[in-house]
């Protein structure tokens, strides 16, 4: 399978005429080639979404929503063949890509369609004292013009959408960027873009390495606005390269999330599920999941058993097997990262309660990059393993004594996303809710998403908010329009 760029409604080969071979991690095999475009493409995505800016911006968003809606129900339509490639391509179980990635890109597309044409302007009336004079103020929401969308690899067309449906529902163009390591998807979803009707430019797709097309949307001078997902380390670098530009910025980056247990929890089998999920789900490779797993003393010991009980039946193995709870990690690159992770841990002294190695597979998927679900004990907060994002199927458990211990470990890391705590107290989940320093914080659940709620981090997860208005305000520009009367 050879995949091209969309640019200016038409599919191309990059300039260079060069690919990136795109591997199934399940098998460790090639199986599609990936454009190796370079600010050549770039430049000509660029241009057509200028051409393409004026026309889209003007059209009545209810004409921008309809493509927008026929874009989704494309998708949904296809959710076999979607769910299918994205599994192949990332690794992930092919049952969470039907269940949760693909049906939410459909959502992502329908939320903002439906949200823009509800969404309304400020206006604040200025008196002046005397009756039948003053001025009304209008605040005007306007498209920034072409905007730059990069996405990561772990969860591709869920966050890819999550971007270019609220840059194109507010009235932008878009070049986009996927991850080259999981390409297939947005590919896929740019074909049926023409067929649902988006003018061409409007939506741009360029292909290729972080370095070469992300650098170069990023440095464009016609790009306004970057929304970018992915590490910290590379969100630095956006940020560097884009500050001096004066360009706006919206950075969703790396986690180290703590899941706080007290011992007055609910901790039923359905809870305890919901736990070992939120450091297990997609192979431990969402930014939200909960690495470090603070469990009360009083109950730590009934807690550990009980979790390791159940982390124990998790099943690795074949992402087509409907039986299989986590799949592959997503690259020769990444196994290493987190295996080699794992040998660090043993070497600052924690204990490996589960897992801890690679798995083999038999039969089609024997050179496939699985690990098994890892938990760790016996590290300090402070520790390497306690504070670096490992984004794997690793989970250290840290006892604490109360509640100030508690807020001081989970705070204690540079990361800033998320935060998961259980409790029957309502009255300490409002208090730690408000002094824990991270963007979210579920009580008595996990990744509980509602498309209109703000998202994203605080520290080294990153910098402003996407969902809901927080997105469609990222992408426009309030102009304050004052008539005087
Ligand atoms: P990454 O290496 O930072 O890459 C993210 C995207 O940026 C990719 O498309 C990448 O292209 C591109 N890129 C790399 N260098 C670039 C540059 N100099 N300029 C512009 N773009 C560049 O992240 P990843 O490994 O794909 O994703 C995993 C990370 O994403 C984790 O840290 C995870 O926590 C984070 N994440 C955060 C959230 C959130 O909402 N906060 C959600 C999901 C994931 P290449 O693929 O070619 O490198």
């Amino acid at each position: 399978m050879r995949l091209a760029n969309l640019i200016d409604g038409h599919l191309h080969a990059p300039a260079s005429m060069s690919y990136l071979d795109v591997f199934e991690p399940a098998t460790a095999a090639p199986f599609a080639h990936c454009p190796d475009s370079d600010a050549t493409d770039v430049e000509t995505a660029v241009q057509a979404a200028r051409r393409a800016t004026p026309g889209w911006a003007a059209m009545p968003v209810e004409q921008r929503a309809q493509r927008l809606f026929r874009l989704a129900d494309l998708i949904e339509a296809r959710l076999d063949a979607f769910a299918a490639l994205e599994s192949r391509d990332s690794g992930k179980p092919l049952q969470l890509a039907r269940s949760v990635d693909i049906p939410r890109a459909v959502s992502n597309l329908r939320y903002f369609a439906a949200a823009i044409v509800t969404w309304s302007s400020e206006s604040h009336a200025t008196e002046s004292g005397t009756p039948g004079t003053g001025a009304i103020n209008v605040t005007l929401r306007q498209p920034l013009g072409v905007v730059g969308c990069i996405s990561p690899w772990n969860l591709p067309l869920y966050l890819f959408t999550w971007k270019i449906a609220p840059a194109l529902a507010a009235g932008n163009a878009v070049v986009a960027k996927p991850s080259e390591i999981t390409p297939c998807t947005a590919a896929l979803l740019g074909e049926l873009s023409i067929e649902a009707g988006l003018p061409p430019g409007v939506l741009n797709i360029v292909h290729g390495r972080g370095p070469s097309v992300g650098q170069a949307i990023v440095e464009h001078p016609a790009v306004k606005a970057v929304s970018f997902t992915g590490s910290t380390a590379t969100g630095a670098r956006i940020a560097a390269t884009a500050a001096p530009r004066f360009k706006k910025l919206s950075l969703e980056l790396g986690g180290k999330n703590p899941a706080i247990v007290f011992a007055d929890a609910d901790l039923s089998d359905d809870n305890l599920d919901t736990i070992v999920r939120s450091g297990f789900a997609n192979q431990g490779e969402i930014c939200l999941c909960g690495s470090r797993l603070l469990v009360q003393r009083s109950i730590y010991e009934r807690f550990r058993e009980r979790y390791l009980e159940r982390v124990g039946t998790l099943r690795v193995g074949d992402p087509e097997d409907a039986r299989s709870d986590l799949g592959a990690l997503v690259s020769k690159a990444h196994f290493d990262k987190v295996t080699a992770c794992i040998t660090q841990a043993r070497t600052e002294g924690g204990r490996i309660l589960c897992g801890g190695e690679a798995v083999r597979i038999d039969g089609r998927c024997a050179d496939g990059w699985f690990v098994a679900p890892t938990v760790i004990e016996g590290l300090d907060n402070d520790a390497a393993t306690n504070q670096q994002e490992i984004f794997g199927p690793v989970v250290t458990l840290i006892p604490f004594d109360d509640e100030a211990e508690a807020l001081a470990i989970a705070n204690g890391t540079g990361y800033g996303l998320a935060a998961s705590l259980w409790t029957r107290d309502l009255a300490r989940a409002h208090r730690l809710g408000t002094q824990l320093d991270f963007g979210i914080v579920w009580v008595n659940c996990w990744m509980l998403r509602d498309l209109r709620t703000p998202f994203g981090g605080v520290k080294h997860s990153g910098i402003g908010r996407e969902g809901g208005v927080e997105a469609l305000r990222f992408f426009t520009e309030p102009k304050n329009l004052c008539i005087r009367y």
